[in-house]
């Protein structure tokens, strides 16, 4: 059974499609598809070999070696064009790190679809799939534990994406769920106190000040 965060992105990926998880760790992911018949085959990339043992691991301990290929490779080397691989994810990572695998892409891509889970920078890789003709199609934000998750779905497209879209997510602010509002709340909370510290610092004319400054306001006209 997988946690909700893993579980959330496990139900995003189209059903029936060859799914190639990147930066697996233990290919919780791969084996959870493969055994719920979502997903007939899967390949699993890993650039440290530690987390690599993970992975042959679980796939050994549930007896999925044939239909689950554990590979040391950085990136989308773990993956070759006679793979068919249809559906790319990439979680549990930065965002800016998502990128940089992502523009590695060479003759494989347009991938069908791109499953991924930044824990930061969510902004910079709307923009990296925007300028690379990726039109987001669905979000989700997910709490596990004192973590709140954002998931995005992408598939060939073209879109136009405003700022406040890049910052909060087209979708995620179209609904404005619970999640969202904690996780924007919250981040609110803390810039004001660093606002505040800036401000007993005598900093208010400081750029660490106003880009502070900037982003709260970003925030409050959001959730106005
Ligand atoms: N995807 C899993 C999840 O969401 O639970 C594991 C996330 S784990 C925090 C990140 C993993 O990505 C690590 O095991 C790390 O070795 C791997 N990783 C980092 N950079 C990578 C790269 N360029 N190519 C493949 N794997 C990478």
């Amino acid at each position: 059974k997988l946690r909700p965060r893993l579980h959330a992105v496990a139900n995003l990926v189209f059903a029936k499609h060859k799914v190639a998880d990147i930066g697996s760790d233990h290919a919780y992911l791969a084996a959870f598809l493969v055994e719920q018949g979502h997903t007939d085959a899967a390949i699993v990339g890993e650039v440290a070999k530690g987390p690599l043992e993970n992975a042959k691991h679980t796939v050994a301990a549930q007896s999925l070696g044939q239909r689950i290929d554990c590979r040391l490779a950085d990136g989308l080397a773990a993956i070759r064009p006679e793979d068919g691989v249809e559906s790319v994810v990439i979680a549990g990572m930065g965002g800016l790190l998502i990128k940089k695998i992502l523009n590695d892409q060479r003759q494989l891509g347009p991938f069908k679809q791109l499953v991924l889970q930044p824990n930061t920078d969510q902004d910079a890789l709307r923009a990296w799939l925007v300028e690379n003709d990726y039109a987001i199609t669905k979000e989700e934000m997910v709490k596990e534990g004192v973590h709140r998750y954002e998931i995005i779905v992408a598939e060939p497209g073209k879109q136009t994406l405003s700022e406040a879209d890049l910052t909060f997510g087209p979708f995620l602010r179209l609904e404005k769920g619970p999640i969202f509002l904690a996780k924007w709340t919250h981040e609110k909370n803390r810039l004001q106190l660093v606002l505040d510290r800036l401000a007993e610092a005598n900093q208010q004319t400081s750029t660490k000040y106003l880009e502070v400054k900037e982003m709260i306001d970003k925030i409050e006209k959001e959730l106005a």
